[in-house]
């Protein structure tokens, strides 16, 4: 066991917080966030280490700790590999973050089994494993965050319905977990992001095929502009403190008004 939790100042100081996909976008912006906070910081990633190691060395200069864990998710044994990882640096978590994901552009009609079952594979059936993994590291009066999608709750981009609908399913997954972990104090909630400027969209918002894009990204939301993953990180920097402690179940526009 490497680092540990406790010898930090902030509201989350002696926590300890995991956020799968901390390497990189949104999840990185929650990971510094947490670490600000005073958390000790888990920061998942996929295959890119360099990236979770950037991440990790970020919290570090800003006064924060945190460590590395590698395991990628869609594979079998997933939720176990990571957990064996994280369980290698410390002996119990407050709160995860289940941030990880993944998107692609793929339509109703050119979707095959394949794409489908990858989609689902990440961005749901790896979340209900960890989480189901990890309720037993998770100390009594917890935080479960589950990084949804506005696309969940309105058909605003029907081109990438598969997609929306594995964040439906987060959706009715955190809902009813609230009902199983809230007689130990746990809260799960969904933060739901919408455009928000991160590599899973840069080809098409930064791309060269559609100028228009950014543009149009920034117009939908009703304080005109793209968001950013401190947009983000600032919610779930709410919820997982003690003020958010009344707040479960719930699914949180995190849009910037594009649902409004
Ligand atoms: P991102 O920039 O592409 O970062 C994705 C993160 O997840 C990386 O840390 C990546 O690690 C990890 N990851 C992806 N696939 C993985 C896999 N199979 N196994 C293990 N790790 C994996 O994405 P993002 O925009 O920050 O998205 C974060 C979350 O926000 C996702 O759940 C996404 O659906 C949601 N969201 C994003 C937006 C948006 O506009 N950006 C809007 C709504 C919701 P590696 O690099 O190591 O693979």
């Amino acid at each position: 066991m490497g680092a540990s939790a406790g010898k930090q100042q902030g509201r989350l100081a002696g926590k300890t917080a995991l956020v799968t996909g901390g390497s990189r976008g949104i999840g990185r912006g929650i990971a510094e966030r947490l670490g600000r906070d005073g958390a000790l910081v888990a920061v998942h990633y996929g295959s890119n280490e360099e990236a979770a190691k950037e991440t990790v060395a970020a919290i570090e200069a800003a006064g924060g700790a945190a460590f590395a864990i590698g395991a990628e998710l869609g594979a079998a044994g997933d939720a176990q590999a990571l957990w064996s990882a994280f369980d290698a640096h410390a002996d119990g978590v407050d709160i995860l973050v289940n941030n990880a994901g993944v998107s692609t552009a793929s339509s109703f009609a050119d979707t095959d089994e394949a794409e489908y079952d990858r989609l689902f594979a990440v961005n749901m059936k790896a979340p209900y494993f960890i989480t189901q993994l990890g309720a037993e590291r998770l100390r009594d009066g917890g935080r479960i965050i589950n990084i949804s999608s506005g696309l969940s709750q309105a058909a605003v981009m029907p081109e990438i319905l598969t997609y929306a609908m594995t964040k439906g399913a987060l959706d009715v997954f955190t809902r009813n977990l609230s009902k199983v972990l809230g007689p130990r104090g746990i809260t799960v909630n969904a933060v739901a992001p919408g455009i928000v400027d991160t590599d899973i969209n840069a080809a098409w918002l930064r791309g060269e095929e559609n100028k228009d894009a950014w543009a149009s990204s920034a117009a939908m939301s009703a304080l005109g502009r793209v968001g950013d993953p401190s947009d983000i990180a600032d919610v779930v920097a709410f919820l997982a403190s003690d003020d958010g402690r009344w707040v479960t179940g719930q699914w949180i526009d995190a849009t910037g008004g594009s649902l409004a």
